[in-house]
């Protein structure tokens, strides 16, 4: 399906002939403008201390490569956003492989590092998430929250209908404490990102008043904020000088919560994700409601203790499991009316133990007549589930009841200290100038029949 065929499919003839007249009114014959847009994005993150994440199509890269070397060099991220603009839900497993490994290659041809891949429309799919573990990308960033801030009954029937068509094409999911939370699939960290985007705002419900993108924009932050997860704003930079007070204005808030709020690049929010990843507790008994608890976490880390008290810490030489070299140990003594730990019964295969420590929480093994010393007492033989969609509901399922558990519980912050949440400001370059965005057409139609 080409970029036409799309458009008209999602937006409507009309919204297309306004779409087309918009491409002439943001792009320009040459790079000055996005230039001058990437570049304001980099400066207004550097007046709060943070740098933005881009994502750009691997062909789109190769006709600007001086460019994009330059923005990197600016301290911004670069990430893949396909080899052409195209939907890898349309594409066989096969295709997605190759055109992966073709954006690779223009990627280091180029000498520009990446470390993550955005798929245009967010379009992910299941194999897609294998070949980017397989090609060792650190991270993806597709999975759609959508977020509830737009009043829908103050919409006209049209505009209404083309937001709820939008909703449905990035596969948007509601915001959940797991689903706002990066999440490990193998090696692959997987980012959530957030929509509305400035797209939906601007072009499918006609908001473009600065103050009102803020409003809606701070209210995600609050909500994602109140859960402790991660905020992925998408801001497309043919957007970002109509979008630069608005920014602001977000950034403002976001920097003006009881808590700090870690405004961070998408690959530093992957790294930090396979850093915590790696963090254990190991606990034992220690007399009547005392327990003795060993960490094994970075200098970064941050306990959450919930219904106990640390009675004594201090720091311990032990031998370190493999890959946790630059992690530290650590001892605790506590006291507790349990034990402080989600206990898996022996049945329970060992994904579900596997999970629960990659989000934190402190995990080990007990026999169900063991069931009333623990917090939690967990038989789950089927383990995750068997379709990776039962998986997703399962983990959801898992992480809400263990925020929901009233007991004592350790576990390890999502962010590292002393972060409450997190910002992240990514924005996909999907044409530089007016020619990338025609070229698109016709690359993304090459892509689908490809010559032998
Ligand atoms: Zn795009």
């Amino acid at each position: 399906m080409n970029l036409v065929a799309f458009s008209l499919r999602t937006k409507g003839a009309h919204n297309f002939l306004r779409r087309l007249w918009t491409v002439f009114a943001r792009f320009g014959l040459s790079e000055h403008r996005t230039a001058r847009s990437l570049q304001t994005l980099v400066a207004t993150l550097g007046q709060y201390g943070a740098y933005p994440t881009f994502f750009i199509p691997a062909v789109v890269l190769r006709r600007h490569v001086p460019l994009l070397r330059q923005i990197a060099a600016s301290g911004a991220e670069i990430g893949i956003h396909g080899y052409v603009h195209n939907d890898y839900r349309s594409l066989t497993p096969q295709e997605q492989e190759r055109q992966t490994r073709l954006a690779i290659s223009v990627f280091r041809a180029s000498q520009i590092p990446f470390a993550g891949f955005r798929n245009p429309y967010l379009g992910w799919t299941e194999e897609a998430l294998e070949i980017f573990a397989a090609l060792n990308f650190t991270y993806e960033s597709n999975e759609a929250v959508i977020h509830d801030v737009i009043d829908l009954e103050t919409l006209s029937p049209l505009l209404r209908s083309g937001y709820e068509k939008s909703l449905r094409l990035f596969q948007a999911v509601p915001p959940s404490i797991y689903d706002l939370r990066p999440h490990c699939e193998g090696h692959l960290v997987r980012l959530p990102t957030s929509i509305p985007d400035d797209e939906m705002l601007f072009d499918r419900l006609r908001i473009t008043e600065p103050q009102r993108i803020a409003a809606i924009w701070s209210a995600v932050m609050a909500r994602v904020y109140a859960l402790g997860g991660l905020y992925a704003l998408n801001l497309h930079p043919e957007r970002a000088l109509l979008c630069q007070a608005a920014l602001r204005g977000l950034l403002d808030y976001a920097t003006s919560q009881p808590e700090p709020v870690w405004i961070a690049r998408l690959e530093d929010i992957a790294r930090w994700w396979l850093e915590r990843s790696r963090f254990r507790f190991e606990i034992s008994p220690a007399g009547p409601q005392q327990w003795r608890v060993r960490l094994l976490s970075s200098a970064r880390a941050q306990v959450q203790t919930r219904q106990l008290t640390v009675l004594e810490r201090s720091p311990v030489e032990a031998s370190k499991p493999p890959d946790t070299e630059d992690l530290e140990w650590q001892e605790w003594r506590i006291e507790a009316a349990r034990c402080p730990a989600v206990a898996l019964s022996p049945a329970t295969p060992p994904a579900v133990r596997a999970f629960l420590q990659e989000q934190g929480y402190a995990v080990t093994q007990a026999s169900p007549e063991e069931a009333a010393n623990y917090s939690l007492f967990l038989d789950l033989p089927a383990g995750l589930g068997a379709s990776p969609r039962e998986q997703r509901a399962q983990r959801r399922r898992l992480v809400a009841q263990l925020e929901a558990l009233s007991g004592p519980l350790l576990s390890f912050a999502p962010w590292p200290a002393t972060y409450r949440a997190a910002l992240a400001i990514s924005s996909d370059i999907d044409s530089v100038t007016i020619q990338d965005f025609f070229l698109r057409i016709v690359e993304v139609a090459r892509a689908s029949h490809p010559q032998p």
